[in-house]
């Protein structure tokens, strides 16, 4: 065997894994093989001046890398059962949350110290949005902000870079079970392991169907959830994300039933584009650097959409939405929300006009001729009932970005351990489909690490 422990991807759920498992078992060998480039080497060459859009680079610098998707996001750690995926259901509630917390302290000891843990736990906005018809998930949050997350990525990478072997630009092709392990296929080389973890996030999707498919491992669909990312001046929401920072609000839509949520919410941030398998969609993130911050507050508004009957293909569903803003928009699409209720298109000129001014360079258009009218009225329900609380949010000028997608992987079946049908194969993090966030990500690094530590 060339190596003990192989870990697929670089992500925070890599990244934890290889942290717990170099701290655990030091006698261990253990490379990490990572799609991507090393941090410093990651750079998204949209400059919004020479390059405005996607230009489907070979590694999107956004998804892929050491850090993993995690690298730029606004390093949010939401310290919660009651979302960011569903990993308490493997592992116990307690044994959830104890890891979330383990892997908070982890961040404070490699450059996090001095940031931010805000909580819900006590807040009057909790009855503010039940009397409104809006609820207010409990969570604590860790917001590191995109600089400090990317210092703690530093620190981590130098922490770890003599006690494994890093593989950079080296995307697996194929796992296969050997009697006593795995053989990993590289573009030019192979490598053999006794133990494997595969934490391939988001980007590796279409990668881990495959695997699955090869190696005959039982899998279920998952849902999607599709919407738009809203961008309001900073005071809109200031009351909510001063004591905040981020606060997850569900509403039931009256017209179908259906749940709309507030997800991912940065205060005084700028919106970015991301591109999943060369689809291009919207999200944000925001700087603890008071200099880097802007005058806009982003968030996006999802709706959750899982097919079943006769058709079962959620992310698929909600790729050819996105593909078709793409197709309508260049890329990313913007609209006024008063443009939208009016039914008439936003132009260069109407969005210049506007008192809000956009943190991204997107095509103005028409978000009704791509979301589905479901999704939309869902949506805009959303948006005039946040509206009680935050008066403002349904301004004219109120951006609406689209189309925000949170593509979920396909479950994959793996016991307690996160180990799935053949023993010694670890399936972990977002590439799971069980975990959806930095916090579940990172603390199923942790878990599996200590399982294969102790074996
Ligand atoms: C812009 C943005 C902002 C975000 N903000 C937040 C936030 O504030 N809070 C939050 O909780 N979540 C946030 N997220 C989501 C969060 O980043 C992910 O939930 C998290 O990174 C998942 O970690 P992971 O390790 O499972 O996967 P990833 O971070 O996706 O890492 C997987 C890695 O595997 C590599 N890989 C894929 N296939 C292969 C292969 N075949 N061989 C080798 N390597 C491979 C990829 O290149 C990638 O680097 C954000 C995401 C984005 C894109």
């Amino acid at each position: 065997m060339n190596y003990d422990v192989i870990i697929i991807g670089a992500g925070p759920g890599g990244i934890f894994s290889a942290y717990e498992l170099t701290k655990l078992r030091p006698d261990l060998k253990i490379a990490v093989f990572e799609a991507g480039n090393p941090l410093h080497k990651r750079k998204c060459p949209i400059d919004g001046d020479k390059i405005k859009s996607c230009i489907n680079c070979k590694h999107c610098s956004i998804m892929s890398g050491f850090g993993g998707a995690g690298a730029f996001s606004d390093g949010k750690y939401n310290i919660t059962n009651d979302f960011g995926g569903t990993l308490y259901e493997y592992i116990g509630k307690k044994t959830a949350m104890d890891l979330m917390y383990y892997v908070d302290d982890i961040n404070m000891q490699f450059g996090g110290e001095g940031t931010r843990l805000y909580s819900t736990a006590g807040s009057k906005f909790k009855k503010i949005c039940m009397q409104n018809d809006l609820h207010l998930l409990d969570a604590s949050v860790r917001h590191l902000g995109t600089d400090v997350n990317y210092v703690v990525l530093e620190n981590l990478f130098n922490h770890l870079k003599d006690k494994a072997d890093f593989f950079f630009d080296s995307a697996v092709e194929h796992v296969k079970a050997e009697n006593d392990g795995y053989t990993l296929v590289c573009k030019d080389k192979t490598y053999t392991c006794k133990y494997c973890v595969i934490s391939v996030g988001r980007s590796g999707s279409k990668w881990m169907e495959q695997v699955c498919h090869e190696m005959n491992i039982p899998t279920q669909s998952n849902r999607v959830d599709i919407g738009v990312r809203v961008e309001i001046p900073a005071e809109i929401f200031s009351h909510l994300t001063d004591e905040l920072y981020e606060s997850k609000i569900v509403y039931r839509t009256p017209k179908y039933g259906d749940k709309v949520r507030t997800f991912c919410m940065n205060p005084k941030g700028e919106v970015v584009s991301e591109n999943t398998n060369g689809i291009v969609t919207v999200n944000g993130h925001s700087y603890e650097d008071p200099k880097k911050q802007t005058g806009n507050t982003n968030f996006a508004l999802l709706v959750s959409k899982h097919f079943s009957e006769p058709f079962k293909d959620s992310t698929g569903y909600a790729e050819s939405i996105a593909r078709l803003s793409n197709m309508l928009g260049g890329g990313v699409m913007v609209q006024r929300f008063g443009d939208l209720i009016r039914g008439q298109r936003s132009t260069e000129k109407r969005i210049e006009e506007g008192f809000t001014t956009p943190t991204m360079s997107a095509t103005p258009g028409d978000l009704s001729l791509v979301l589905p009218k479901r999704l939309l009225d869902g949506i805009i329900e959303m948006i005039y009932a946040l509206d009680k609380i935050a008066p403002g949010m349904a301004n004219d000028d109120t951006l609406l970005y689209g189309v925000e997608v949170k593509f979920y992987n396909m479950e994959v079946e793996v016991d307690q351990n996160l180990e799935c049908c053949h023993k010694g194969l670890y399936v972990i993090g977002d590439g799971s489909g069980i975990t959806h966030s930095l916090s579940h990500a990172s603390a199923s690094g942790v878990h599996v690490a200590r399982n294969i530590a102790q074996k």
